[in-house]
């Protein structure tokens, strides 16, 4: 069997290059975090590839949306502010109508957030893939996968699943119907939490964002933590526009259901009142949707009984021929 994305960069990126003592935190969360003049700098870098990670028909400005949404998502986990970001841009051709869409995306997401585009590079390709590095400021208390203690509460923000709900839609050409035009938004001009994030800052103990699916991301920051996650399905929250669209498969696109870029974070369970007032501020809804206990570093998700659930494995995985359309 070959190698999975995560072991592939375990076995060959991992630890390379000289140890320098000013690498807070290395490679394994959503950021990269250095020491840079009495600063804390969040650093992190994604790609989209067309039909990989948008699809080819998806609106221009949307694309360029996106990209800025899924890198400002990674600030948003470790509670960092974004300030300055580089474009890697590969063209098939010059569309010159598809590129002024795809600036215009980027530009209203990096002014609203404050944040300067000042470099890149551009080349010619096969298909359009897009990468985006963004670096921000964090600070000491950043936050992490790894910080997620027994004792704490697991909480989501927004409503997990509509991306992927959105994608199944936007796939089978369906654009209109109820429930139908908030999913397809969801899916192409994700909503990075970064206020949240920042206001969760020595409030929450660990987070990841959600870019691969509740389960899935709930066991990226479980491994990092060394902890057991149980997530309550019934306490998800599955919004209308959801259950209207998908019916009774809502909850299995709440649970692994990948792209919708919330927050998944843990907390003591003293921190409620503080984590509610985060959200409040950041005008982003959240709930309480599981537990952290000493254990295995795993996910079990039980239903409204108590029972542990099957979940169909969640995670879009570039390299192992896991299922899943992001
Ligand atoms: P995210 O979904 O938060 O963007 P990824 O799943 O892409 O994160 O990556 C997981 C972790 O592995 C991150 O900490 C990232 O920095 C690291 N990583 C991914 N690819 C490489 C690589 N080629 N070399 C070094 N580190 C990598
Ligand atoms: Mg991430």
């Amino acid at each position: 069997m070959s190698l999975s994305e995560f072991q592939l960069i375990e076995r060959f990126f991992a630890g390379l290059g000289a140890a320098r003592a000013d690498v807070r935190l290395g490679h394994g969360d959503d950021a990269a975090l250095v020491d840079c003049g009495g600063a804390t700098l969040a650093l992190a870098v994604d790609t989209l590839i067309e039909g990989v990670h948008f699809p080819a028909d998806a609106p221009a400005a949307s694309i360029g949306h996106k990209l800025l949404a899924v890198n400002l998502s990674d600030m948003a986990a470790m509670g960092a502010e974004p300030a300055w970001a580089l474009l890697a841009l590969t063209l098939p051709a010059v569309d010159e109508t598809r590129l002024a869409a795809i600036r215009e995306g980027l530009d209203a997401l990096a002014s609203r957030h404050g944040l300067a585009l000042i470099g890149g590079d551009t080349t010619r390709g096969e298909s359009l893939v897009a990468s985006l590095f963004v670096a921000g400021h964090a600070g000491e208390d950043a936050l992490r996968r790894d910080g997620a203690r027994p004792g704490d509460w697991v909480w989501v923000s927004g409503a997990p699943g509509e991306a992927a709900a959105g994608l199944a839609l936007w796939q089978a050409s369906v654009r209109d119907g109820p429930g139908v035009a908030q999913l397809l938004r969801r899916l192409h001009w994700p909503e990075p939490r970064v206020a949240l994030g920042r206001g969760l800052r020595g409030v929450a103990s660990a987070a990841v964002d959600v870019s691969d699916g509740v389960v899935a991301d709930a066991g990226h920051l479980a491994h990092r933590s060394g902890v057991a996650l149980t997530i309550r399905a019934a306490d998800l929250p599955l919004s209308p526009a959801l259950t209207a669209c998908a019916g009774e498969r809502a909850m299995e696109y709440a649970l692994a259901g990948g792209d919708d870029y919330e927050l998944l974070f843990t907390a003591p369970e003293a921190a409620s009142e503080a984590v509610r007032r985060a959200a409040d501020a950041a005008g982003v809804t959240v709930h309480p949707v599981g537990g952290v206990a000493a254990g295995r570093a795993e996910v079990t998700v039980i239903d409204a009984d108590g029972a542990p659930m099957k979940v169909a494995r969640g995670g879009y995985r570039h390299f192992d021929g896991g299922g899943g359309g992001r």
